[in-house]
């Protein structure tokens, strides 16, 4: 099923400590941009430039997915 709702899509974001890339949705990172690595077993922050570009990338699949809604596929 084609998910159109951004906040809900995941990005990805890389841990500062061990460099895991570590997956947190964009609704939670909105609300609080912290996310956990269980690799070091601790939180990190999320810059807010990670943030934005994942959410950037986020849109332009939706757009895209809605162009081929339009299209009836
Ligand atoms: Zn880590």
């Amino acid at each position: 099923m084609s998910n159109l709702d951004l906040e809900t899509h995941s990005i990805n974001v890389k841990c500062p400590k061990c460099s895991r890339i570590v997956s947190e949705t964009i609704k939670h990172l909105k609300n609080n941009p912290v996310t956990y690595c269980n690799t070091c077993n601790d939180s990190f922050d999320v810059q807010e430039e990670d943030i934005n570009k994942g959410i950037d990338r986020i849109s332009a699949t939706i757009a895209s997915l809605k162009e081929s809604l339009k299209k009836g596929w």
